[in-house]
Protein backbone atom coordinates (compact mmCIF):
# COMPACT_ATOMS: atom_id res chain seq x y z
CA UNK A 1 0.00 0.00 0.00
CA UNK A 2 1.26 3.24 -0.66
CA UNK A 3 0.48 7.03 -1.87
CA UNK A 4 -3.25 7.77 -1.00
CA UNK A 5 -5.04 6.15 1.36
CA UNK A 6 -8.03 3.18 0.22
CA UNK A 7 -11.51 4.38 -0.64
CA UNK A 8 -14.02 3.78 2.35
CA UNK A 9 -15.24 1.22 -0.08
CA UNK A 10 -12.09 -0.23 -1.02
CA UNK A 11 -11.46 -0.40 2.34
CA UNK A 12 -14.53 -1.92 2.90
CA UNK A 13 -13.94 -4.43 0.37
CA UNK A 14 -10.75 -5.28 1.36
CA UNK A 15 -11.77 -5.84 5.41
CA UNK A 16 -14.74 -7.47 5.44
CA UNK A 17 -14.85 -10.10 7.94
CA UNK A 18 -13.00 -10.97 11.15
CA UNK A 19 -10.74 -13.28 8.97
CA UNK A 20 -9.52 -10.86 6.67
CA UNK A 21 -8.34 -8.82 9.03
CA UNK A 22 -6.78 -11.84 11.47
CA UNK A 23 -5.37 -12.87 8.08
CA UNK A 24 -3.70 -9.28 7.61
CA UNK A 25 -2.67 -9.02 11.12
CA UNK A 26 -1.16 -12.29 10.80
CA UNK A 27 1.38 -11.18 7.93
CA UNK A 28 2.25 -8.13 9.85
CA UNK A 29 2.85 -10.24 13.07
CA UNK A 30 4.99 -12.90 11.54
CA UNK A 31 5.94 -11.15 8.15
CA UNK A 32 8.95 -14.07 8.17
CA UNK A 33 6.13 -16.61 8.23
CA UNK A 34 4.56 -18.10 11.65
CA UNK A 35 7.05 -19.87 13.70
CA UNK A 36 5.05 -22.10 16.24
CA UNK A 37 6.01 -20.68 19.81
CA UNK A 38 6.04 -23.88 21.42
CA UNK A 39 7.58 -26.44 18.76
CA UNK A 40 8.51 -24.01 16.13
CA UNK A 41 7.03 -25.13 13.31
CA UNK A 42 6.09 -22.89 10.05
CA UNK A 43 2.35 -23.71 9.34
CA UNK A 44 -0.69 -23.21 11.44
CA UNK A 45 -4.49 -23.21 10.80
CA UNK A 46 -7.09 -20.53 11.83
CA UNK A 47 -8.86 -22.00 14.72
CA UNK A 48 -12.66 -22.60 13.60
CA UNK A 49 -14.17 -22.14 17.09
CA UNK A 50 -11.80 -19.24 18.53
CA UNK A 51 -11.64 -15.53 17.27
CA UNK A 52 -7.91 -15.31 15.90
CA UNK A 53 -6.73 -17.89 16.96
CA UNK A 54 -4.10 -19.71 15.34
CA UNK A 55 -3.24 -23.50 15.52
CA UNK A 56 -0.15 -25.30 14.86
CA UNK A 57 -0.23 -27.91 12.18
CA UNK A 58 2.35 -30.13 14.19
CA UNK A 59 1.76 -29.92 17.77
CA UNK A 60 -1.86 -28.04 17.90
CA UNK A 61 -0.75 -25.26 20.21
CA UNK A 62 -3.16 -22.61 19.85
CA UNK A 63 -1.73 -18.73 19.48
CA UNK A 64 -3.54 -15.75 19.25
CA UNK A 65 -3.06 -13.28 16.55
CA UNK A 66 -3.47 -10.16 19.24
CA UNK A 67 -2.11 -11.73 22.67
CA UNK A 68 0.03 -9.87 23.81
CA UNK A 69 -0.30 -7.09 21.95
CA UNK A 70 -1.97 -3.32 22.07
CA UNK A 71 -5.04 -5.30 20.96
CA UNK A 72 -4.53 -7.78 23.67
CA UNK A 73 -8.59 -8.61 25.45
CA UNK A 74 -9.97 -6.32 23.17
CA UNK A 75 -13.42 -7.11 22.85
CA UNK A 76 -14.37 -5.09 19.81
CA UNK A 77 -14.27 -7.29 16.39
CA UNK A 78 -11.36 -6.54 14.51
CA UNK A 79 -13.12 -5.40 11.70
CA UNK A 80 -14.03 -2.50 14.28
CA UNK A 81 -10.53 -1.95 15.08
CA UNK A 82 -9.44 -2.14 11.13
CA UNK A 83 -12.26 0.57 10.60
CA UNK A 84 -10.83 2.61 13.69
CA UNK A 85 -7.24 2.32 12.27
CA UNK A 86 -8.20 3.70 8.88
CA UNK A 87 -10.22 6.54 10.14
CA UNK A 88 -7.83 7.85 12.73
CA UNK A 89 -4.82 7.42 9.74
CA UNK A 90 -6.77 8.75 6.80
CA UNK A 91 -8.30 11.85 8.35
CA UNK A 92 -5.74 14.70 7.54
CA UNK A 93 -5.99 16.27 10.93
CA UNK A 94 -7.19 13.21 13.00
CA UNK A 95 -10.29 12.81 15.32
CA UNK A 96 -11.27 13.64 18.97
CA UNK A 97 -12.62 10.28 20.50
CA UNK A 98 -16.42 12.02 20.64
CA UNK A 99 -16.58 11.79 16.66
CA UNK A 100 -14.49 8.13 16.87
CA UNK A 101 -17.40 7.28 18.81
CA UNK A 102 -19.67 8.68 16.69
CA UNK A 103 -18.23 7.20 13.83
CA UNK A 104 -18.04 3.81 14.77
CA UNK A 105 -21.50 3.95 16.59
CA UNK A 106 -19.94 2.92 19.85
CA UNK A 107 -21.69 3.09 23.21
CA UNK A 108 -19.72 4.65 25.22
CA UNK A 109 -17.31 7.88 25.34
CA UNK A 110 -14.62 5.65 27.49
CA UNK A 111 -14.40 2.68 24.61
CA UNK A 112 -14.19 5.44 21.54
CA UNK A 113 -11.13 7.21 24.36
CA UNK A 114 -9.75 3.95 25.17
CA UNK A 115 -9.29 2.44 21.41
CA UNK A 116 -7.65 5.94 20.40
CA UNK A 117 -5.36 6.04 23.10
CA UNK A 118 -4.23 2.57 22.13
CA UNK A 119 -4.30 3.74 18.58
CA UNK A 120 -1.78 6.40 19.40
CA UNK A 121 0.45 3.96 21.35
CA UNK A 122 0.83 2.16 17.83
CA UNK A 123 1.69 5.55 16.03
CA UNK A 124 5.28 5.24 17.53
CA UNK A 125 7.37 3.03 15.85
CA UNK A 126 10.03 0.91 18.46
CA UNK A 127 13.39 0.89 17.06
CA UNK A 128 12.55 4.23 14.13
CA UNK A 129 15.79 5.91 13.40
CA UNK A 130 16.94 9.26 14.62
CA UNK A 131 17.05 11.97 12.41
CA UNK A 132 20.26 12.41 10.05
CA UNK A 133 21.61 15.55 7.78
CA UNK A 134 20.79 18.85 8.62
CA UNK A 135 18.09 19.16 11.97
CA UNK A 136 16.67 22.63 13.29
CA UNK A 137 16.22 22.64 17.05
CA UNK A 138 14.37 24.99 19.25
CA UNK A 139 11.65 24.77 21.58
CA UNK A 140 8.06 26.35 21.95
CA UNK A 141 5.76 26.76 25.33
CA UNK A 142 2.21 25.79 24.21
CA UNK A 143 -0.91 26.79 26.51
CA UNK A 144 -2.86 23.75 28.32
CA UNK A 145 -6.39 23.45 29.99
CA UNK A 146 -7.62 21.66 33.00
CA UNK A 147 -10.18 19.03 32.90
CA UNK A 148 -13.18 21.54 33.32
CA UNK A 149 -11.76 25.17 31.85
CA UNK A 150 -12.92 25.76 28.17
CA UNK A 151 -10.91 25.73 25.25
CA UNK A 152 -9.89 29.26 25.35
CA UNK A 153 -9.12 29.41 28.65
CA UNK A 154 -12.07 31.76 29.25
CA UNK A 155 -12.20 33.69 32.61
CA UNK A 156 -9.24 31.42 33.50
CA UNK A 157 -6.82 32.32 31.47
CA UNK A 158 -4.49 33.25 33.73
CA UNK A 159 -4.81 30.13 35.49
CA UNK A 160 -3.51 28.13 32.19
CA UNK A 161 -0.45 26.66 32.37
CA UNK A 162 2.04 26.20 29.82
CA UNK A 163 3.84 22.87 28.29
CA UNK A 164 7.38 23.06 27.72
CA UNK A 165 8.04 21.35 24.19
CA UNK A 166 11.11 20.77 22.05
CA UNK A 167 11.26 20.17 18.16
CA UNK A 168 13.73 18.55 15.73
CA UNK A 169 13.34 18.91 12.55
CA UNK A 170 14.84 17.31 9.68
CA UNK A 171 15.25 19.29 6.63
CA UNK A 172 16.91 18.50 3.06
CA UNK A 173 17.18 20.76 0.06
CA UNK A 174 14.93 23.06 1.24
CA UNK A 175 12.05 21.01 2.06
CA UNK A 176 10.92 19.98 5.44
CA UNK A 177 11.71 16.03 6.05
CA UNK A 178 10.65 14.39 9.80
CA UNK A 179 9.96 15.63 13.15
CA UNK A 180 10.45 14.90 16.39
CA UNK A 181 8.46 16.34 19.64
CA UNK A 182 8.97 16.19 22.78
CA UNK A 183 7.81 17.54 25.97
CA UNK A 184 10.31 18.72 28.08
CA UNK A 185 10.58 19.46 31.68
CA UNK A 186 12.59 23.06 30.97
CA UNK A 187 14.81 24.93 28.39
CA UNK A 188 18.27 24.33 30.56
CA UNK A 189 21.11 22.32 28.88
CA UNK A 190 20.29 18.77 30.65
CA UNK A 191 16.84 18.74 29.11
CA UNK A 192 17.52 19.90 25.70
CA UNK A 193 20.31 17.77 25.18
CA UNK A 194 18.93 15.17 26.61
CA UNK A 195 15.71 15.53 23.99
CA UNK A 196 18.91 15.86 20.93
CA UNK A 197 19.90 12.36 21.99
CA UNK A 198 17.04 10.69 22.31
CA UNK A 199 16.24 12.30 18.66
CA UNK A 200 19.09 13.42 16.59
CA UNK A 201 21.67 11.00 14.90
CA UNK A 202 25.60 11.85 16.53
CA UNK A 203 26.29 11.87 13.08
CA UNK A 204 23.65 15.07 12.00
CA UNK A 205 24.36 18.89 11.90
CA UNK A 206 22.26 20.50 14.06
CA UNK A 207 21.12 24.28 13.40
CA UNK A 208 19.75 25.72 16.49
CA UNK A 209 19.04 29.77 17.54
CA UNK A 210 22.03 29.91 19.80
CA UNK A 211 20.21 29.46 23.26
CA UNK A 212 22.44 28.29 25.51
CA UNK A 213 20.90 25.10 26.51
CA UNK A 214 22.19 23.84 23.15
CA UNK A 215 26.00 24.54 23.66
CA UNK A 216 28.77 22.13 23.54
CA UNK A 217 26.52 19.07 21.95
CA UNK A 218 28.34 16.11 22.82
CA UNK A 219 27.81 14.34 19.34
CA UNK A 220 26.33 16.37 16.79
CA UNK A 221 27.67 19.17 14.97
CA UNK A 222 26.35 22.15 15.67
CA UNK A 223 25.39 25.85 13.80
CA UNK A 224 24.25 28.46 15.92
CA UNK A 225 22.74 30.70 14.23
CA UNK A 226 22.67 33.81 16.19
CA UNK A 227 22.07 36.79 13.33
CA UNK A 228 21.49 40.24 15.78
CA UNK A 229 17.69 40.66 16.32
CA UNK A 230 16.63 38.80 13.42
CA UNK A 231 13.42 36.89 14.38
CA UNK A 232 13.52 32.75 15.25
CA UNK A 233 10.97 32.33 12.62
CA UNK A 234 13.66 33.32 9.78
CA UNK A 235 16.64 31.31 11.30
CA UNK A 236 15.04 28.53 11.72
CA UNK A 237 11.79 28.81 9.30
CA UNK A 238 10.98 24.64 9.21
CA UNK A 239 11.05 24.28 13.23
CA UNK A 240 8.55 27.52 13.41
CA UNK A 241 6.29 26.53 10.70
CA UNK A 242 5.93 22.90 12.84
CA UNK A 243 5.05 24.96 15.96
CA UNK A 244 2.52 27.10 14.20
CA UNK A 245 0.67 23.79 12.71
CA UNK A 246 0.67 22.24 16.15
CA UNK A 247 -0.25 25.15 17.85
CA UNK A 248 -3.49 25.42 15.41
CA UNK A 249 -4.15 21.67 15.78
CA UNK A 250 -4.38 21.44 18.95
CA UNK A 251 -6.82 24.00 19.15
CA UNK A 252 -9.10 22.99 16.27
CA UNK A 253 -8.64 18.59 16.96
CA UNK A 254 -8.92 18.53 20.25
CA UNK A 255 -9.81 21.93 21.51
CA UNK A 256 -6.43 22.84 23.61
CA UNK A 257 -4.31 19.83 25.12
CA UNK A 258 -4.44 18.29 28.28
CA UNK A 259 -1.46 17.89 30.54
CA UNK A 260 -1.42 14.59 31.17
CA UNK A 261 -1.78 12.97 27.98
CA UNK A 262 0.34 15.76 25.92
CA UNK A 263 2.97 13.37 24.78
CA UNK A 264 0.68 11.22 23.13
CA UNK A 265 -1.11 13.76 21.48
CA UNK A 266 2.46 14.90 20.15
CA UNK A 267 3.28 11.52 19.52
CA UNK A 268 0.08 11.78 16.91
CA UNK A 269 1.03 15.15 15.33
CA UNK A 270 4.59 13.46 14.06
CA UNK A 271 2.90 10.01 13.57
CA UNK A 272 0.35 12.53 11.14
CA UNK A 273 2.69 15.08 10.34
CA UNK A 274 6.02 12.77 9.10
CA UNK A 275 2.92 10.81 6.88
CA UNK A 276 1.41 13.38 5.23
CA UNK A 277 2.59 12.45 1.87
CA UNK A 278 1.80 8.88 1.82
CA UNK A 279 -1.06 8.24 4.31
CA UNK A 280 -2.21 5.12 3.00
CA UNK A 281 1.35 4.05 4.90
CA UNK A 282 -0.41 5.16 7.91
CA UNK A 283 -3.20 2.57 7.84
CA UNK A 284 -0.24 -0.17 7.27
CA UNK A 285 2.08 1.51 9.90
CA UNK A 286 -0.96 1.64 12.69
CA UNK A 287 -1.68 -1.97 12.10
CA UNK A 288 1.63 -3.21 11.96
CA UNK A 289 2.34 -1.17 15.45
CA UNK A 290 -0.28 -2.50 16.76
CA UNK A 291 0.37 -6.05 16.85
CA UNK A 292 4.34 -5.54 17.63
CA UNK A 293 3.90 -3.33 20.67
CA UNK A 294 2.80 -4.95 24.13
CA UNK A 295 -0.30 -5.17 25.98
CA UNK A 296 -0.57 -1.63 27.79
CA UNK A 297 -2.87 -1.60 31.03
CA UNK A 298 -5.55 0.58 31.66
CA UNK A 299 -3.53 2.54 34.22
CA UNK A 300 -1.01 3.07 31.84
CA UNK A 301 -3.83 4.64 29.03
CA UNK A 302 -4.99 6.93 31.74
CA UNK A 303 -1.96 7.98 33.98
CA UNK A 304 0.90 8.10 31.62
CA UNK A 305 4.49 8.84 33.00
CA UNK A 306 5.23 12.19 33.01
CA UNK A 307 7.45 13.00 30.51
CA UNK A 308 8.49 16.33 31.73
ZN1 LIG B 1 3.74 -26.21 17.29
Amino acid sequence: MSGAPLSLIEFQKRFASEQHCAAYLFAARWPDGFACPACGHGKAWPHRGKRFVFQCAQCGRQTSVTAGTVMHGSKLPLTLWFLAAYLVASHSNGLSALQLQSQLGLGSYKTAWLLLAKLRRAMVTPGRSLLDGVVEVDETTIAFRGKDEPPDGGQGRSHRGKILIACAAQTKERALCRIRLHRIADFGKASLHGFIEKTVSPAARVISDGWSGYGNLKAQTHDAKVIGSMPAHIVLPWVHRVFSNLKTWALGVYHGLRKKHVQAYLDEFVFRFNRRKNRAAGFATLLKNAVRIPASTYNMLIEPEPTG
